[in-house]
């Protein structure tokens, strides 16, 4: 199965995701972290998308298409968190999954600006895992500790004027992915009210995958 997250920064796509891969199996492919993790390891990927990431900006569309063509010749299936975020990656994905006879569910996440600031200020990440937590709405461990030892970090990029940056880029970059995925043609466009707590936002998402609920599972 392949299912396709849209929406901004903070929209709680990763929170989603990572649920879902540990509920129903689903593999989470995270752009964002796939980055980060290569920044951590020093590689030459790592360097190249440095700059872009602290400003907020997108890293260029051939280098993470690359990154996504080589992650899916492994994968019988994915879960696209943070990618596509431009039409040309969209088209990209469109050819590489159509080859590959791989139909899929675009999830649009549908939340405003003021309670994505509020997500992405105060948000807490495993840099190790990319696991989430949120000062108020998941909060971390005490000592901000993971449970598997590692220290939580903000990222630089949660920081207010990035963030501001970082919604500026997905209104012109993103956002056109709405449109692009509501032709009829292309995967189906399930749109999700993402402002809901966590666990409503699951339900709503396991349903839509033809899942049976996550909180039934559990
Ligand atoms: P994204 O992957 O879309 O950037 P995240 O999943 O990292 O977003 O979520 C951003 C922040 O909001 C995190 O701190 C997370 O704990 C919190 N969060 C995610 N979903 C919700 C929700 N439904 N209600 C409240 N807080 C949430
Ligand atoms: P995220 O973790 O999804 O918020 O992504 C963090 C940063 O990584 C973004 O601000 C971009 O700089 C970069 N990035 C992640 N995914 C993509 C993508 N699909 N295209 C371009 N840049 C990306």
């Amino acid at each position: 199965m392949d299912v396709i997250f849209l929406g901004p920064p903070g929209a709680g796509k990763g929170t989603q995701a990572q649920i879902l891969e540990k509920i129903h199996g689903l593999h989470q492919l995270s752009t964002g972290d796939m980055l980060r993790k290569n920044r951590m390891e020093g590689t030459e990927l790592g360097k190249l998308a440095q700059s872009y990431m602290d400003r907020g900006d997108l890293v260029p569309d051939d280098i993470i298409i690359a990154v996504v063509e080589k992650e899916l010749e492994r994968l019988p299936g994915a879960l696209f968190d943070g990618f596509p975020r431009t039409v040309p990656q969209a088209e990209a994905l469109d050819k590489l999954l159509h080859r590959k006879n791989r139909p899929y569910t675009v999830i649009l996440f549908d939340v405003g600006e003021h309670l994505i600031r509020e997500r992405l200020i105060g948000r807490w990440v495993n840099p190790k895992t990319g696991r989430v937590f949120h000062e108020r709405f998941s909060p971390p461990p005490d000592g901000k500790i993971d449970t598997d030892g590692t220290p939580l970090i903000q990222r630089e990029d949660d920081k207010p004027e990035a963030v501001r940056h970082r919604l500026d880029v997905y209104r012109k970059q993103t956002e056109p992915l709405i449109a692009y995925y509501g032709d009829a043609r292309r995967g189906r466009l399930v749109k999700v009210d993402a402002t809901e707590s966590v666990e409503n936002v699951s339900k709503v998402i396991a349903h839509a995958l033809g899942f049976q609920d996550v909180a039934a599972t559990q």
